[in-house]
């Protein structure tokens, strides 16, 4: 079902009027690694929406490392997150973990995130599938590009044709960065595929100075969206500080991606 050779033309979402994929323009993701208060998700809220972004992110449920890690919010992050994204007039996105969550999670998020963690999920897989909100599916941390697009059919195979394939690194021996952007991935899964891939350039660097050289690379190569943390205070954010871009930052990579991010002619 995610083949090309079943369907020739490329899946444009519309989602509330935002439109992903295909003659699109590409998309922004960005907000918080984690939902952690008001204020946080207010301010970041308002700084992207003058932005221009339109999806805003932030998880609720974090899947830590450790599990002494911060694990997020849960329904109270939900709430906050949604509420703080319709009063900017922006989607929201967040991560949903596990099965019995899914009712909960598509009634106040737009877009179901499933993690790189949860990639061979299949029972979530197939949960996801059965929800009405378009699903953005994470590549697994080490699964092949095979494997990442079987994942994607098994939410199509339940009925649910909104699907957003995200690459977001890979591990390999490397170490300078966090993982390895895979921009082949990219390119394969838009000639093999008909649906909509973006590239998470966060979690696939790993730090900061490596996201606009990395996101300019991914929409050369055909992808239909960034996806990128925001943090009002990177220093003091209870996850992923070494990689998120504060205001500053972003209206650096802003600056920088913005020929890049142009209406294709005709739309
Ligand atoms: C995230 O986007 O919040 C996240 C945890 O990313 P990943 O699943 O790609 O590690
Ligand atoms: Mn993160």
């Amino acid at each position: 079902l995610v083949s090309r050779k079943v369907k020739k033309e490329d899946t444009v979402l519309d989602i509330d009027g935002v439109r992903i994929g295909g003659d699109a323009p590409p998309i922004i993701i960005a907000g918080p690694c984690s939902i952690e208060s008001e204020e946080q998700m207010e301010q970041t809220a308002e700084y992207l929406a003058g932005k221009g972004v339109k999806i805003l992110r932030g998880g609720a449920y974090k899947p830590r490392t450790s599990p002494y890690g911060f694990q997020g919010m849960g329904v109270d992050g939900l709430i906050l997150g949604g509420r703080v994204a319709r009063a900017n007039k922006m989607l929201f996105v967040t991560e949903v973990m596990d099965t019995r969550d899914v009712e909960v999670v598509a009634e106040y998020a737009d877009i179901l995130q499933v993690g790189a963690r949860n990639m061979h999920n299949f029972a979530l897989l197939r949960e996801v599938g059965r929800a009405r909100r378009p699903v953005l599916l994470k590549r697994g941390l080490s699964a092949t590009i095979e494997e990442w697009l079987y994942a994607a059919e098994y939410i199509l195979s339940e009925g649910n044709n909104e699907v957003i394939l995200c690459e977001r690194g890979i591990r390999t021996f490397e170490k300078w960065t966090r993982n390895t952007l895979d921009l082949s991935a990219v390119a394969l899964a838009k000639q093999e595929t008909h649906l909509p891939v973006i590239v998470d350039v966060t979690h696939a660097a790993g730090r900061r100075d490596l996201l606009i050289p990395l996101a300019k690379a991914a929409l050369a190569v055909g992808a239909d969206g960034i996806h990128i943390e925001v943090h009002p205070s990177p220093a003091t954010a209870l996850s992923d500080n070494e990689q998120q871009l504060d205001f500053a930052g972003y209206d650096k990579f802003d600056e920088a991606l913005k020929p890049m991010m142009k209406v294709p002619a005709g739309v």
